[in-house]
């Protein structure tokens, strides 16, 4: 564990009374600074384990407190890390991005209010997917929800990250209906309908009355969200889908061309994952279970994966939710655009209200599972994304492809991909998984980002998400007009929070305070 950081330009007698206003406000016990605490909130994937040293965290219970912790903070210039349960991995986990910064765990708060008739819940901070799943299940709550692949951490986090799930509300931020948030001084507001008092509709229309604030709080800086609306699924009277297999790398452009038209059109409404044949082995196996040579996998070995596997070079699994006449129509449909293309192999799956559920994310019941792939390499694994937004198109896919696939062999990592169909756009999520006790490979890790970042730049490509430590690379890539977009955010950061105290750096947006710390 590295040694203990304090936050720029704070000393020792200031933090100690800070430390003390803390206590007064959540007592004793939810003020954490042992260096044990400090390792606990530290990020378990970190590509280096000396940036982004958390000072120690606090855990208020209130939004009360949170107002208390947020006037302390900005007198005694401690900046705080909001998270909501932490378990951001592969983007940071609960680290800060300023190292010395106070992580304010938001996990005790766990309050869920449903709303079935209308499809709605409001939930705070803390509430887990497996928390709501549950909250759903005991009460026998017919709506659904959409979790994320691992679905260890919060919804409201989540969705907050603009986090993706498997069903047609995976799209997680768009979902989002009116936020609670502390603002920076400690001022308290609701956004939308919710700023209306008594209002009957703060979860029902996302707009409100004048300029919407709901996605100025994601990836964001702005604030602490303490209360967030979210739609849920209406229990749909049946599911029905397709799990395909296709042979040859080349699939991958008429598969998109097929599937861009029907998502646009909107007969497929869930964002199907078109994924590579690591997928399965990397959580069902380890590495050295199939060969024990460094180097991107050579395709003897992809081959043997994909026999013991059964798939192809490329899967994608299709899900359509509703009546099951207009289910049964759309499928025939989906079936025959896949048959066109000549898939390996082509599965239907049904299932009908009434029917146990498969525990499956398409069927939005929470998993953790798919975080075995950490393990590929043995060692403290972990990984970090590389995810560029896309258009629709096989061509620009199969170029995307190429490029980074050819980057994954030159660096000699192997190649986990998938593309995520949207509802205009594509997201190309590509994991690079290591081992942070192979010296070596670590060393590959960092140019190998800046390589993948450069080069989707090159090509008019930015990421939609990112690592805190790529927080600031892909900021920069964000550059028309003299980086006008990052002026605009910090102009809005500098006058909601002259102190500069609520997550400095998030998605590169740095207060007046700390631009030198950005630059060093
Ligand atoms: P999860 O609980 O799903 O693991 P995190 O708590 O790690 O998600 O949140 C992901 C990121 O979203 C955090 O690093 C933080 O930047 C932001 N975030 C999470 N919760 C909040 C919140 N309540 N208010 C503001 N930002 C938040």
């Amino acid at each position: 564990m590295p040694d203990r950081v304090l936050p720029p330009r704070v000393s020792e007698s200031r933090l100690r009374s800070a430390l003390r206003q803390f206590e007064s406000i959540v007592g004793k016990d939810h003020v954490f600074t042992e260096a044990l605490d400090r390792s606990t909130y530290a990020d378990k994937f970190a590509i280096d384990d000396n940036q982004h040293v958390p000072l120690g965290a606090l855990a208020p219970a209130t939004v009360e407190e949170i107002q208390a912790i947020v006037r302390v903070a900005g007198e005694s210039r401690i900046p705080l890390w909001p998270i909501s349960r932490g378990k951001n991995l592969g983007y940071g986990g609960s680290a800060p991005h300023l190292s010395g910064s106070m992580v304010l765990d938001l996990s005790r708060m766990k309050k869920i209010e449903v709303d079935e008739e209308n499809g709605t819940v409001l939930l705070e901070p803390g509430v887990g997917f497996y928390d709501l799943y549950d909250h759903l299940q005991s009460r026998g709550v017919k709506l659904w929800l959409s979790v994320p692949g691992n679905s260890w951490g919060s919804v409201a986090g989540n969705a907050l990250d603009r986090g993706a799930g498997y069903t047609s509300y995976g799209e997680h931020a768009s979902k989002i209906c009116g936020l609670e948030v502390v603002l920076p001084d400690g001022d308290l507001v609701r956004t939308g309908m919710g700023a209306l008092t008594g209002s009957r509709s703060w979860q029902l229309y996302r707009y409100g009355y004048g300029p919407c604030w709901d996605q100025l709080f994601c990836q964001s800086n702005f604030g602490i969200v303490t209360k967030l609306g979210l739609w849920l699924m209406p229990e749909p009277e049946s599911v029905m889908g397709l799990d395909l297999e296709f042979d040859k790398q080349e699939d991958l452009g008429p598969l998109i061309d097929a599937l861009g038209p029907l998502r646009r059109e909107g007969l497929l409404q869930q964002s199907p994952t078109i994924g590579n044949w690591l997928r399965a082995a990397a959580v069902l196996t380890t590495r050295d279970q199939w060969t024990d040579k460094p180097g991107a996998l050579p395709d003897s070995v992809i081959d043997a994966i994909r026999k013991r596997f059964g798939v192809g070079w490329w899967g994608v699994s299709l899900r359509l939710y509703g009546r099951e006449g207009v289910n049964r129509e759309s499928l025939a449909i989906l079936e025959k655009a896949m048959n066109d293309i000549g898939p390996l192999s082509l599965k239907r799956t049904s299932w009908r209200r009434g029917e146990p559920l498969e525990q499956t994310g398409w069927v939005g019941v929470p998993l953790t599972y798919p975080m075995q792939n950490a393990n590929w390499h043995g060692g403290r694994g972990g990984h970090i994304g590389f995810s560029p937004v896309l258009p629709q198109s096989g061509k620009l896919a199969m170029e995307q492809f190429r490029r980074t696939y050819r980057r994954y062999q030159e660096f000699g990592m192997d190649y986990q991909a998938s593309f995520a169909i949207g509802e205009r756009h594509m997201l190309n999520i590509n994991a690079i998984l290591f081992n942070k006790d192979d010296p070596e490979m670590m060393k590959r890790i960092d140019p190998f980002m800046r390589t993948l970042i450069d080069d989707a730049k090159a090509n008019g490509y930015g990421e939609y998400r990112t690592h805190l430590d790529y927080m600031d690379t892909v900021a920069e890539t964000y550059d028309f007009n003299n980086h006008a977009l990052l002026r605009l955010n910090q102009r809005v950061k500098d006058a909601l929070d002259p102190a500069g105290i609520i997550a400095p750096g998030k998605s590169g947006v740095w207060p007046a305070t700390y631009r030198k710390e950005r630059k060093a």
